[in-house]
């Protein structure tokens, strides 16, 4: 689905009009290809008092990824990326220095698809008030500044939890996620990083290299661009689709040198299955992406119990029974990964989708509870939540609630299949492994509320 008005206020007349009216002007996301760098531009490293030890560390682990670090704002010179270390915070009064610091050079100095990361702890009951208030404030400069930020720029912290340092697997990977153009589509967003586990991969281009993944749904939209990005960075991929879709299923398998198996989520035996197919031609089973999902949208006064059902059958009740099934099958016990697709509707909730909304919530809820029952074998259960992405499903929306969805976000477009893929793929990734029962908004920051 294109979006018309974002390509009109990039163009000619129709540009100079929208500036003149003071009409929201999306600008094109810039998206990661393989080859590209990293960060492409000189990097900002601050701290806050008490957090220069971990503004050290994290300035050296960013040379050793071959990046230009800088260390302070240097008159005229822009910057691709700000990191703000406030990992040592104790006070309130402890934010403004770091913090003013940085945002005098936002306007003039961060390049356009710029990223601002913080890492900060999480404020936590047994803290003293200042500390938690100074902790809990970073949340508040995170959500406002990602607000603030203009052509295509991004916000977005790491939180981490005690007992784990800059240095952790998964504050990397996130590190390397919030910078570079594969978090596009991600903004506002805090991410808690809860213990050191995870490992950092060989390669940090092809991460699942010796990987197999399942996921489901992937005949076409949203999963089919997961497998593609699944199958970029080294996984062999299972594609499962209704068999109604097997046409495109077996285009996609193609596409990514991967196996179709048609198969309807919601079958008892589904899990096994899934399994057995995995095992049997590819050796072994390491991630699940649980993506296949639908819409029966209708007020809760008029919702028929067949639109209810549906909805819960395929977008949860199938997923805790196939979870099920992996847990006792013998086999998912190579740090084994799970993402299941939420939504922000399952976050804000969204009228005329009490089923959808239902389901959603729950798979929050499912991979808060299923990511312990992998920790014994080093795996993960994590969910994404997509706000509004570009696809089928979106595109059966009425126009105007369609264009409202659209522009409701700090970076005023909607998001492509590939901003969830790209969610996704660092999620499964070995870097990933310290993150645990989290849910990740995939959503440009979209206003539709906590
Ligand atoms: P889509 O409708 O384009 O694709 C969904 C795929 O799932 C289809 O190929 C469909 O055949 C398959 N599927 C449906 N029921 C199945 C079943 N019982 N067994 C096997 N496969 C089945 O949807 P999409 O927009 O790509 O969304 C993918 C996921 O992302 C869904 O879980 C959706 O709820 C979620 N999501 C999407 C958006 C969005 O804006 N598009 C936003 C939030 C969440």
């Amino acid at each position: 689905m294109t979006d018309t008005y974002l390509n009109l206020v990039n163009t000619g007349l129709t540009k100079k009009l929208a500036k003149k009216l003071g009409l929201p002007r999306p600008v094109p996301l810039v998206r990661w290809k393989p080859g590209q760098p990293l960060v492409a531009g000189p990097v900002l490293v601050v701290g806050s008092e008490h957090s220069e030890k971990d503004a050290d560390a994290v300035a050296t682990t960013l040379l050793e990824w071959d990046l230009d670090v800088r260390r302070t704002v240097e008159p005229g010179q822009r910057y691709a990326g700000v990191v703000v270390v406030l990992t040592g915070i104790q006070h309130p009064d402890e934010l403004g220095g770091p913090v003013l610091s940085v945002g005098g050079m936002l306007r003039e100095q961060l390049a356009p698809a710029g990223r601002v990361v913080t890492l900060s702890r999480p404020a936590v009951a047994d803290d003293a008030p200042a500390v938690a208030a100074a902790r809990q404030g970073v949340d508040g400069i995170l959500r406002s500044l990602a607000k603030e930020l203009r052509g295509g720029s991004t916000g977005n912290g790491i939180v981490l939890s005690d007992g784990v340092g800059v240095g952790a697997p998964s504050v990397l990977g996130a590190l390397r996620f919030f910078l570079s153009t594969r978090s596009a589509f991600v903004d506002g967003q805090l991410l808690t990083v809860d213990s050191p586990a995870g490992s950092v991969p060989q390669d940090w281009e092809r991460p699942l290299v010796g990987r197999v993944a399942v996921v489901t749904g992937a005949a076409r939209g949203i999963g089919a661009a997961i497998a593609e990005t699944l199958a970029r960075d080294g996984a062999t991929v299972v594609v499962v689709d209704v068999p109604a879709a097997g046409e495109s299923l077996a285009q996609v398998a193609n596409r990514v040198r991967g196996t179709a198996l048609q198969l309807d989520i919601t079958a008892p035996d589904a899990g096994e299955r899934i399994v057995e197919h995995a095992v049997k031609r590819h050796g072994r089973i390491d991630v699940v992406v649980h993506n296949a999902g639908i819409l029966r949208d209708k007020l809760l006064a008029n919702m028929k119990r067949d639109r209810w059902d549906s909805v819960i059958a395929v977008n949860i009740a199938a997923q805790l029974r196939i979870n099920e099934q992996l847990l006792t099958s013998g086999e998912f016990t190579h740090e084994p990964r799970i993402v299941s697709l939420a939504s922000t509707s399952g976050i804000a909730g969204n009228r005329g989708q009490t089923n959808y909304g239902a389901s959603k919530a729950g798979v929050i809820g499912m991979v808060r509870a299923t990511a312990p029952l992998l920790t014994a074998f080093g795996g993960t259960a994590n969910a994404v939540a997509p706000g509004f992405i570009e696809t089928d499903m979106t595109a059966r929306i009425p126009r105007v609630p369609r264009e409202v969805a659209r522009r409701a976000s700090s970076l005023q477009q909607g998001g492509k299949p590939v901003d969830v893929a790209e969610t996704v793929a660092f999620l499964v990734s070995p870097a990933a492994g310290g993150i645990v029962g989290r849910t990740l908004r995939v959503c440009g920051q979209n206003l539709v509320g906590q």
